[in-house]
């Protein structure tokens, strides 16, 4: 399917429904499927084990499930890639991409640029799958590869716009410097409607479904849209690990989907004009917004990524206490982790998202302990100003105390 991005994300998956006569997906709840003919099963199951398609019967929703697989076409096509492999979370997806590079490569180094979601920092720190990593940046990715040697890298993980900082990195120089080792790209805050990795070179787009493309904040998923071989891959690593994605959550996925670009483009009306006022307001240090400055988005808003997102990052004066007040004075704005809901989310990344992350990485990426990361919604902007401008007017006279 090839119409534009609002078309695709009101029918891509929904090609069958004629032909089935339905309007909405069916939700197929199935664990197992009664088998006609044996030898049929047999060889479907066999396929399907090593990653392929069903040639015939399902046998088991642990191979395959049609609901799942229709949101895995509809993101696929958001993102213009062959295929999509949906997952129980974000970073079940992120797991299986590295063991599936790791198997297929033989390698088991990664090369990664930093800030990323701390659970990711953590994972890649971690020994946990048995891989190494390096920590480089942006810039110099394609030296980490050449110092490592090319063969024993898996894979390059990068995530742009980053978490919590909002920092973007050049995807095509990525890709540029990664030569054969595929990249992948973390495209959480970016969601498919701002921006498409794999057009600009990407192996991998991974996106924390939990977020933005669920939307309503009642579902964890992940999914990763691909090539046609790596899908396979993809495939191969869920049906032998099982970090399978609910069929129910697949439904609400795919309903999702079809409000992507409304609620992104609405949401990102609001946060440009919180970000301008934030900058503006005494009790607000560096806000990290895409674009808010000219020339700090290294020319990538309007290019790259088609608009500067949702999500924005600031500094409150007067560090960690002032930062836990001013969360502590909202009402309208939720003080909680996880983003891209239809109401407005904060939270203190040093605190919870990031607390997982070395002090000394924290301060080297700029994550600092009044930083505060906020996921706007779609209320009415001037009541979230009213929230937000009035809780930082209630900690200020208490900053400027300080100071004198
Ligand atoms: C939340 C998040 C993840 C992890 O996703 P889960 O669905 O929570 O497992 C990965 N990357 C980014 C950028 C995230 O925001």
């Amino acid at each position: 399917m090839s119409y534009k991005i609002d078309t695709m994300a009101v029918h891509a998956g929904r090609g069958e429904f004629a032909r089935l006569g339905v309007h909405a997906p069916p939700i197929d709840l199935s664990t197992t499927y009664p088998v006609a003919d044996a030898a049929e099963a047999s060889s479907s199951l066999l396929e399907m084990a090593q990653g392929g398609q069903p040639s015939g019967n399902w046998v088991y929703a642990r191979l395959y499930n049609p609901t799942v697989a229709r949101f895995e076409e509809g993101l696929a096509n958001l993102e213009s890639t062959d295929e999509a492999v949906a997952f129980s979370s974000g970073m079940a997806a992120l797991t299986a991409c590295l063991l599936a590079a790791r198997g297929r490569r033989n390698a088991d180094h990664v090369v990664a640029v930093r800030p990323i979601y701390g659970t990711s920092d953590h994972l890649l720190s971690s020994d946990l799958l048995g891989m190494k990593v390096t920590w480089a940046a942006a810039d110099a990715i394609g030296a980490a590869i050449d110092e490592i040697t090319p063969d024993r890298v898996a894979l390059v993980v990068i995530e742009t716009p980053s978490n919590p900082t909002l920092d973007l990195i050049d995807i095509r120089r990525v890709v540029d410097q990664a030569g054969d080792v595929p990249v992948l790209v973390d495209s959480t805050f970016a969601t498919p409607i701002l921006q498409n990795p794999a057009k600009l070179g990407a192996t991998f787009v991974l996106h924390s479904a939990t977020k933005f493309l669920g939307g309503y904040g009642d579902v964890i998923a992940g999914v990763v849209a691909t090539n046609a071989d790596w899908a396979r891959e993809l495939r191969h690593v869920r049906v032998a690990t099982g970090a399978l994605l609910h069929p129910l959550a697949a439904y609400l996925l795919h309903r999702g989907l079809t409000t992507l670009p409304v609620r992104i483009r609405a949401a990102q009306e609001n946060a440009k004009l919180l970000a301008e006022r934030l900058d503006q307001h005494p009790a607000v240090g560096h806000v990290s917004y895409p674009g808010l400055r000219e020339g700090e988005d290294k020319g990538l808003i309007g290019t790259q990524m088609e608009g500067p997102g949702c999500m924005i990052a600031f500094e409150v004066q007067g560090g960690q206490d002032a930062a836990i007040q001013v969360l502590n004075h909202l009402q309208v704005i939720t003080h909680a982790v996880s983003l891209g809901s239809v109401d407005t989310l904060i939270q203190h990344p040093v605190s919870l998202t990031h607390k997982v992350v070395p002090k000394e990485v924290l301060d080297a990426c700029g994550i600092s302990e009044g930083l505060l990361r906020l996921s706007v919604g779609l209320e009415d902007v001037e009541d979230l100003w009213e929230d937000l401008s009035s809780a930082l007017n209630q900690v200020m006279p208490a900053l400027l105390q300080k100071s004198a």
